[in-house]
């Protein structure tokens, strides 16, 4: 019955004169997330979004599409009446209660919204005249107007608007009215969930990932790259480097004290990660890092790897426990790829005896053992750096 939505936002309305750019952003993200299932129109109408559908669209399938848009407080299902009469009015509530309902045992409320002060009926002789005319047509449901089980909205404007269903959105801002950051994206469980939260306040993204074949294999790789892929639905297209390490940890573990390789790996993971995303035009990177997880993420490890930046590192999860960025990883449907058993780069170097808390002037004595040639090898890095983009929504 529904051939459209009435999308509402909540935070990007709070944005005075920028707000145009907010909706105009929030308009493109939800078309771009449906035109793959068809041909469906979005536009913008009086502090909402409004979505028409094609004839044989899915309903569901519409849906789920919506929900992953950011900036989203949430999705309202609608009839749409092409006439403000009254008479029109109250039929088109009638049949739409009767459809929607076919059970009307249940307490209700009519809320009304007129966008003119010049229509007839002002929006408390909406709500009273419907709600009396709906007790005519359906005398077993009853009115209740502190706490309705059904809330029956209309909106009286150069159409009229009916509807009852409210989905939650996602919340958070359109992505791309926050400027660009890069994700060092591993095959675990926190990076793509980091990702998630920062482009969820309206920030684009390009990612980087660390390869060292043949000691992390194709299918590692693979896994990388449909995590990407899944993040993608919220994030939209994501440019994805993957950079060969292989020889820079070999280098690094000739050279350094093995209780400090999994620190100073870290710090040249960031050095290159920069270089690319200053490349891509990125105002800082993000990290799935949370303080204690393991012996890079204590407070003195955070600092080590931390020093080396210039640019904001983001680090989203820093004062997540493990549960709850599980819970998050399975609400985005991450968890089952991030936890398929493949080799990680970080694992196959690690020293029985990890340093806990680095002494980051110790750090850069050991880094002065790869002068020789650590410059050429990250040149070479970057310059055979493979580069994919994943689209999801494709
Ligand atoms: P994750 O679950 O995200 O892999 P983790 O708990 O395994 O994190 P670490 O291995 O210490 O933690 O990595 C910390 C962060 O460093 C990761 O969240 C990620 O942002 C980045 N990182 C680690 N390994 C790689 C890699 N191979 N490529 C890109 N980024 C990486
Ligand atoms: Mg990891």
């Amino acid at each position: 019955m529904f051939k459209a939505f009435l999308i509402k936002y909540a935070e990007i309305g709070l944005k005075g004169k920028n707000r145009y750019l907010f909706e105009n952003a929030l308009r493109d993200r939800v078309q771009e997330s449906l035109s793959p299932l068809g041909e469906y129109t979005v536009s913008k109408e009086q502090g909402r979004i409004f979505v028409e559908c094609p004839d044989n669209y899915d309903y569901e399938e519409t849906v789920e599409a919506i929900k992953k848009v950011f900036g989203i407080s949430s999705i309202c299902p609608v009839v749409v009446i092409d006439s403000i009469e009254w008479e029109d009015l109250t039929q088109g509530v009638g049949n739409y209660v009767g459809e929607m309902y076919p059970d009307r045992n249940f307490t209700f409320k009519v809320e009304a919204k007129r966008a003119s002060k010049e229509y007839p009926r002002t929006s408390p002789m909406i709500c009273a005249d419907m709600g009396a005319y709906l007790l005519g047509l359906y005398p077993e449901m009853k009115v209740d107007v502190h706490n309705p089980e059904v809330r029956i909205t209309v909106e009286v404007r150069t159409k009229s608007y009916i509807y009852s269903i409210t989905i939650p959105g996602l919340g958070g801002m359109p992505v791309g009215t926050n400027g660009k950051a890069m994700l060092l994206l591993s095959g675990g469980i926190d990076s793509p969930v980091a990702g998630y939260m920062i482009a969820k306040r309206g920030v684009s993204m390009a990612a980087t990932y660390f390869h060292a074949p043949p000691y992390t294999s194709e299918r590692a790789k693979q896994k990388v790259v449909d995590l990407a892929e899944k993040i993608s639905k919220y994030t939209g297209s994501i440019k994805l480097y993957i950079v060969n390490f292989t020889d820079i940890q070999l280098y690094i573990y000739d050279k350094c004290p093995h209780q400090e390789l999994t620190i100073i790996m870290r710090r040249y993971m960031m050095r290159i990660a920069e270089v690319l995303a200053e490349k891509e035009g990125c105002l800082g990177m993000i990290t799935g890092e949370s303080i204690g997880q393991v012996a890079s993420q204590t407070m003195q490890s955070l600092a080590a790897t931390n020093e080396v930046c210039n640019m904001p590192v983001y680090r989203p999860l820093i004062a997540f426990d493990k549960q709850d960025i599980v819970d998050i990883a399975e609400k985005i449907d991450t968890y089952e790829t991030s936890i398929l058993p493949y080799e990680d780069c970080c694992t196959i170097f690690v020293a029985k005896h990890p340093v806990t808390k680095p002494n980051i002037k110790s750090i850069k004595r050991s880094e002065r053992n790869l002068e020789e040639k650590i410059d050429e090898m990250i040149e070479a890095a970057l310059s055979t750096a493979e580069c994919i983009v994943v689209n999801g929504n494709k």
